[in-house]
């Protein structure tokens, strides 16, 4: 039995193990010259940067990868818990580390803004309590089904259903949680790891910090980019085949069963096809003829990013691994957002990974990921959004960290919207699918299976549950559990 997947994200290799150690032959497809998808890498005068994901949680799934291989799988990728998982930065002048020890972070919390540690505790509790019971119906089963709604995991949820926070925005939970704005704004931010607003998106969404908090956040001894490279290397080893540079053109389908693809111009056999392309674009460039359907195509991307690579002369230690330079008014900022703008005074995020990896920079230097929310793409004048940003950031650095970082820039690359649809297939940039701006979201992602064309799946950011590297994993399991081993 043959499979073909299309794409090489985190999704798309995460299939291909599954399917190899299932018994299938496996080719990947992939349009890039290099696997990876958005979870890729760039170096760039002696500097190495990861250009999409920073933060790496619940590292166990890829380890489940590992595992499910048998000795193959062993000692392909490292990683470690970070102590400090962000070094937050006011326009006040506070610093906030928030560490991985929830006590100890609820503490510092206390300490520098003045919220009382036990309103943290409570909070990470009841965010962990949500993740208990949704986790296994939104995240680990496949598309919210008929004999889904009928499971034990089901009738909980029913039993508890205010508890589901579903009723509240995210924002809204976090006022009535926590005394003191700044303590609002840190927890606000959670939204923005699925691109949603939390002005906007449900309650039901604190169940993010409860990965970061609770479970702990994690970092490849490498640099995130070794991640999809030991995926490559496992699939490899299973006898995976990667055609990189080689865009798919057509899924092919007779009648109601999948056939295969064409790509180069050639057709080639498949018994099932898993597409890990973004679902926006696979609809009308892969098989034009079947329609996305009107109720997920009226979705609304979630957001994008705004990202500048700069290799930097000097090294910085008011700045950590992850930093958040957040801004004075966050609704404002969100508010340019949905007016698909960047605010003039954006939370700005620095990613540093030669903090712990030293071969990312040359001696005495640092390898500076700079980044801000942004709008998808929608024709925005991007040269001129850029610069002004750029400027905006630069200022930022200025009044919150003491650093003038301009002058020790010594090379950069930048990354809009547009270029990630370019380099990734994403639609318009969206950098996790659609986003959870209202209370249906969950129920709202394209499902894993093709409901018309028998043997062909869907796996990554773009369909159920949803983007970031967990729920990509997650995706792939699901499409395993669908398909039957040879
Ligand atoms: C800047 C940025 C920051 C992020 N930060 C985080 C983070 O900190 N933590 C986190 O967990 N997640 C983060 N994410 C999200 C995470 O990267 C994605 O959700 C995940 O990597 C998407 O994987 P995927 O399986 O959907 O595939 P994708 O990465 O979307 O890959 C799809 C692949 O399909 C290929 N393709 C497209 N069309 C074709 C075709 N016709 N033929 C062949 N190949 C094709 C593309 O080239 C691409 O390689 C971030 C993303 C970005 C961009």
């Amino acid at each position: 039995m043959k499979a073909a997947v299309i794409g090489s994200g985190v999704g798309g290799m995460a299939i291909a193990i599954r399917l190899a150690i299932k018994g299938y032959k496996v080719t990947v497809f992939e349009q890039s010259s290099r696997v990876g998808g958005k979870l890729n890498e760039l170096r760039m005068d002696g500097f190495r940067f990861d250009t999409g994901p920073s933060l790496f949680t619940l590292p166990e799934l890829v380890d489940e990868l590992f595992a499910l291989a048998g000795n193959e799988g062993t000692k392909l990728l490292s990683y470690k818990k970070l102590e400090n998982v962000t070094r937050y930065f006011y326009p006040d002048g506070k610093v906030l580390n928030s560490w991985a020890d929830p006590v100890r972070f609820a503490n510092e919390a206390e300490a520098v803004l003045g919220e009382p540690a036990e309103n943290i505790q409570k909070y990470l509790s009841e965010c962990s309590e949500l993740y208990r019971l949704t986790s296994k119906m939104f995240i680990f089963s496949p598309f919210p089904t008929l004999e889904g709604f009928k499971s034990k995991e089901a009738q909980e949820i029913g039993k508890n259903i205010k508890m589901l926070k579903a009723f509240e925005t995210m924002h809204g939970v976090n006022s009535r949680s926590f005394s003191k704005e700044q303590t609002v704004q840190l927890f606000n931010r959670f939204a923005t790891y699925n691109g949603s607003n939390p002005y906007k998106a449900p309650g039901t969404l604190t169940i993010i910090p409860h990965l970061e908090h609770n479970v702990g956040a994690y970092f490849p001894e490498k640099g995130m980019y070794s991640i999809a490279e030991a995926m490559q290397a496992l699939a490899v080893k299973l006898g995976v085949k990667f055609e990189l540079g080689c865009p798919v053109q057509r899924i092919e389908y007779k009648s109601s069963k999948v056939a295969g693809i064409r790509a180069n111009g050639v057709s080639e056999a498949y018994d099932i096809v898993v597409n890990n392309t973004d679902i926006f674009n696979a609809y009308p460039k892969l098989m034009p003829e079947r329609k996305l359907n009107w109720f997920y195509k009226r979705q609304k991307p979630s957001s994008s990013a705004l990202i500048f690579y700069w290799g930097v002369r000097g090294e910085y230690p008011k700045l950590d691994l992850h930093n958040i330079l957040f801004s004075t008014n966050y609704a404002q900022e969100f508010k340019v957002l949905g007016d698909k703008g960047i605010s003039s005074d954006p939370t700005v995020y620095i990613f540093i990974s030669s903090k712990l990896v030293k071969q990312d920079a040359p001696m005495g230097h640092e390898n500076w990921f700079v980044m801000v929310n942004a709008p998808e793409d929608c024709g925005q004048d991007w040269n001129e959004i850029t610069k002004t940003t750029r400027t905006n950031i630069l200022k930022k650095i200025r009044q919150e960290t003491g650093i003038d970082i301009e002058p020790n820039i010594v090379c950069e690359d930048i990354l809009t919207p547009p270029l990630i649809e370019q380099k990734t297939g994403s639609y318009r940039g969206a950098l996790y699918g659609i986003s959870s701006n209202n209370r249906f979201a969950a129920f709202s992602r394209h499902p894993n299976r093709s409901k018309s064309i028998n043997g062909l799946y869907f796996t990554g950011g773009s369909v159920h549950p949803g983007g970031g590297i967990p729920l990509c994993l997650a995706s792939a399991k699901i499409v395993d559990n669908l398909i039957k081993p040879v």
